[in-house]
């Protein structure tokens, strides 16, 4: 056994020198805050519920075990339950050669920092200034302007930067070092309005109102590459009263909000702030769905595991509006299709409260999601995969994104109801290729980018 688990790490660590290095040391010589990268014996849900309300966050969950980053106190008291340790490793990713350097390694150059990003954006915006415009929703903890791109082929809603038409919201890296979550709501922006004269996609502007909000969190972000590690950072830069740093994002909206995934402890990576919506980032947001409420669909992209996952996240138990339930459930078998991931409830993994999902849709009925972007392993790269994976990762979620901003009108459309086949064959008419199967009606279309 333990020479399995030996041969495991090897192969684990091995694996990982390609893109990063994580080298293992013995436990025990740790600071009692430091963060490790660790994985845990852990066999359901229950199992994993326990773990996350530790203050430890899970990361990639695998029938038997979870990965996830936990300081050297929540492992000692894992521990101490009775959790088996199976790897046990630093979070120090040099990428050698770059010292003093800031903003991604060469090799992963194609990831936006906060000033790509923005430069990108403005980019496209001048490109289509006619059916989009670039807003600031708000501003990080250190002051950075929380983006948002409209898109609208209606000028006065532009000019007013709200609509009546159906809208839907796709954002991206609350977490910081989930930087792949925000490379795929920018290229979906650029897909669109690169593709903006194609029947289907100019139906879809002239019908729907679009933002797309690729970093929530850029303070993290930045901090995440700003020296010549990858840092694991998760959380935004709040400093604590204690002289941590950081709430995490997606534990702080304010729905059943600290019930249960989520600590009180600053320095876990599950703090989830000192009140409900306590932080800059998340008012932000909001304010801004606040203000929007055509909104009908919300896309929260992450990073990892291959999961698209809806609420509740805070309760086993599943939504009570029946029709609801089978929407969330329709649409995410629907989208696994396409992108391959697994489609679930989101406390199917472990509870966690306090995240996006559960708050748009707890608060204001809108069908909200959650994808864990590729990979699908730690073995893959985890959090820093390399920016190789960008391009497939954006090809196999395409299809779901331009389906979500299809079904923005109606998503009850999904359901097999007498009303809906009316419904259904206008909806086929306007936006279905007659030879198209029905459980797949968007044809894959070639990204041009
Ligand atoms: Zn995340």
């Amino acid at each position: 056994m333990a020479l399995n688990i030996l041969a495991a790490l090897t192969l684990f660590s091995s694996l990982l020198l390609s893109s990063i290095s994580i080298t293992s040391t013995a436990y025990g010589s740790s600071r009692p805050d430091e963060m490790r990268f660790i994985q845990i014996g852990a066999k359901n849900k229950i199992e994993r519920t326990i773990i996350s309300n530790l203050g430890v966050s899970i990361e990639a969950v695998k029938s038997d075990s979870v990965w996830a980053i936990a300081n050297s106190k929540q492992i000692l008291k894992l521990q101490n339950d009775g959790y088996k340790v199976l790897g046990n490793f630093d979070l120090k990713t040099a990428r050698g050669g770059h010292e003093n350097s800031f903003g991604f390694p060469p090799e992963d150059s194609r990831f936006h920092t906060y000033q790509q990003l923005l430069a990108a954006l403005q980019e496209l915006q001048v490109k289509n200034s006619d059916i989009s415009s670039l807003q600031s929703i708000g501003n990080s903890i250190e002051g950075r302007d929380l983006w948002a791109l409209h898109i609208n082929s209606t000028a006065s809603d532009l000019t007013s930067g709200s609509s009546n038409k159906p809208g839907a919201i796709f954002m991206g890296n609350h977490h910081a070092r989930e930087h792949v979550s925000l490379e795929i709501p920018l290229m979906l922006a650029q897909y669109l309005l690169g593709h903006r004269r194609d029947p289907r996609i100019s139906r879809m502007l002239d019908t729907r109102d679009l933002w797309i909000i690729p970093m929530v969190n850029p303070d993290g972000a930045e901090y995440d590459v700003a020296t010549n590690e990858y840092r694991y950072w998760r959380k935004n830069r709040r400093k604590n009263k204690d002289g941590t740093f950081g709430v995490d994002l997606n534990r702080n909206y304010g729905f059943e909000w600290g019930t249960g995934g989520s600590d009180t402890e600053t320095s876990s990576d599950v703090y989830m702030g000192t009140e409900p919506f306590s932080e800059p980032e998340t008012q932000a947001i909001r304010d801004f769905v606040e203000k929007h409420l055509n909104t009908k669909i919300l896309l929260s992209f992450h990073t990892f595991s291959e999961l698209i996952l809806y609420p509740w996240g805070h309760s086993y138990d599943k939504i009570s509006k029946s029709d609801d339930q089978r929407t969330f459930e329709k649409m995410a078998q629907t989208m696994a299709k396409w992108n391959h991931y697994t489609p679930e409830q989101a406390s199917d993994l472990y509870i966690a409260s306090g995240d996006t999902t559960d708050w748009a849709y707890g608060k204001h009925g809108i069908f909200a999601f959650t994808f864990e972007l590729s990979p699908s392993d730690m073995m893959d790269g985890g959090f820093y995969p390399g920016e190789k994976i960008i391009d497939r990762v954006f090809r196999d979620n395409i299809q779901p994104c331009l389906y979500m901003i299809d079904l923005a009108d109606n998503p009850y459309r999904v359901l097999d109801k007498p009303s809906f086949n009316s419904q259904r064959k206008s909806w086929l008419k306007n936006y279905v290729q007659p030879h198209a199967p029905e459980s797949i009606f968007w044809e894959p279309i070639n990204p041009k980018l």
